[in-house]
């Protein structure tokens, strides 16, 4: 099949760009190398758009939340993965979570189906010398053609590390001590197997994160720095005795049944909590929230069995830690996410140094449309910077520091101020008026077709 664009990466980032590119008319080659002989040191299924770590899209909260509203807005443009994500969806409170396997097979099975899609399995080694392009490989990018980005960009690529949580049998969870909740209630209010702890068992506990055996750091790993949202536990252990119960382990909002007294009926807060959220649409496998570790594995099972409720647990997956690969977007991309030097290519994905399934996808789905009006000879508009993807759009293509530039979850903290909003009422006054003048980029778009 010839095609017009050619997306290398098959993975949430790519599938997406493929999607926005195929529902408007335009042929698409996408490369992946799972299934072509190549690997990562992730993923484990040859599907694309596999979810490597967690199985959650986090926040659907519209209304208050950063990542909620890039869902509002990936919805209004069709997007694949939401579309995908709905179907597979699993409960998870107020965050919206995936049935991974499941997810990963109606984005693959909705581009096999789609005409202007081929699925090729190749890895590719270099970057192509002509015809339009999106890169779109990911934080574990393979080497030969990382190696090519180096060359074609002048720039060194920046590592540091992201973190696989463990993953537990949920028969193996003791219920007798754990107990279903979702913190304040929220959800269905059961959303959340909790593992409760007394202060004697938490001191011990983060003892044991402290003096458990950690996995070597390659040399070329060792000194860089870890990204704020994804550290692993023995990080936030050595920063405090509290540290743990203030991020992972915290209890608020948490009553345990067990404790509950006359004066309290519902029960009472524990002095932390561990606590696990369903991972499978079967609710057969359930992940340690927030858990992700260096320590080794036999390291793991001990020191996670001494969890109250876990004394048993069999782990379907243990943490483990991975490099992250991505680009120095800010200097080498322009508006449009074209590189400066060579501008048929285009980058999207994790690889532009965004963080998270979510924004990677939206970045995704940004360059399939971009790549859509240049081949339709139309002047593209951004997104606003009030948007969610306008905001995080903005800031990969040249609104962060290019000097300390590091991967980015989308946040408030990227839109433009609303100082005269009371702090109160901010979150709310944020979203509003970003639907708002998202709809109104959206109606005046004309450049592509719809
Ligand atoms: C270990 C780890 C855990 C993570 N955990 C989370 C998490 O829990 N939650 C979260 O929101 N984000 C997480 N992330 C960050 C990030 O959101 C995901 O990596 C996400 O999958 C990025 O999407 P992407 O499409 O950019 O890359 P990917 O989904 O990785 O897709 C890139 C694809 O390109 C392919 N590829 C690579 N090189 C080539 C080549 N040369 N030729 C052909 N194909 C190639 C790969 O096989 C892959 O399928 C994690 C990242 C890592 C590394």
């Amino acid at each position: 099949m010839t095609y017009q664009v050619h997306i290398i990466g098959g993975g949430l980032a790519g599938s997406e760009a493929a999607w926005q590119l195929a529902r408007r008319g335009v042929s698409v080659r996408l490369s992946e190398m799972r299934g072509g002989g190549g690997e990562t040191p992730a993923h484990q299924t040859d599907g694309l758009a596999e979810l490597v770590c967690s199985n959650s899209f986090r926040s659907d909260d519209d209304e208050k939340n950063a990542v909620g509203l890039l869902h509002h807005e990936m919805r209004r443009l069709d997007s694949l993965i939401m579309r995908a994500g709905e179907v597979a969806r699993v409960p998870a409170g107020s965050a919206m979570a995936v049935d991974r396997d499941l997810f990963s097979a109606e984005v693959q099975k909705a581009l096999e189906e789609h005409p202007n899609v081929e699925i090729v399995r190749e890895q590719v080694d270099s970057l192509p010398e002509g015809g339009m392009c999106i890169v779109a490989t990911g934080p574990l990018t393979a080497a030969s053609l990382a190696q090519s980005i180096v060359k074609a960009t002048g720039e060194d690529r920046l590592a540091f590390f992201d973190a696989i949580a463990p993953i537990v049998h949920r028969d193996s969870i003791d219920m007798d001590v754990a107990w279903f909740q979702s913190r304040w209630n929220k959800g269905d209010g059961k959303d959340y197997i909790n593992c409760p702890m007394t202060k004697e068992q938490y001191l011990a506990f983060h003892q044991g994160v402290l003096d458990a055996e950690k996995g070597d750091f390659r040399e070329w790993e060792a000194d860089t720095p870890y990204f704020e949202g994804c550290m692993p536990i023995e990080v936030m252990a050595e920063r405090g005795v509290d540290t743990l119960r203030f991020g992972p382990m915290k209890p608020v909002g948490l009553d345990n049944p067990r404790d509950a007294t006359e004066e309290f009926p519902q029960g009472r807060w524990p002095h932390a909590v561990v606590q696990l959220r369903q991972d499978n649409k079967l609710g057969t496998l359930w992940n340690m929230v927030g858990f992700q570790t260096k320590m080794k594995y036999g390291a793991q099972v001990e020191l996670f069995r001494t969890i109250p409720g876990l004394e048993k647990a069999e782990f379907a997956r243990l943490g483990g830690m991975h490099r992250n690969t991505f680009i120095n977007s800010p200097q080498l991309l322009d508006r449009q996410l074209r590189l400066r030097t060579a501008p048929h290519i285009r980058f999207a994905g994790q690889v532009t140094g965004c963080e998270g399934y979510v924004e990677s996808t939206a970045v995704g789905l940004l360059a399939g449309m971009m790549t859509a009006c240049e081949l339709a000879g139309g002047e593209w508009t951004s997104p606003p910077p009030t948007s969610a993807m306008g905001a995080l759009l903005s800031h990969i293509t040249g609104d962060a520091e290019a000097e300390s530039y590091q991967p980015m979850n989308v946040n408030f903290g990227l839109f433009p101020p609303l100082h005269e909003v009371k702090k109160k009422s901010r979150q709310e006054a944020y979203t509003t008026r970003g639907k708002t003048d998202f709809g109104d980029w959206l109606a005046g778009l004309e450049a592509i077709p719809a």
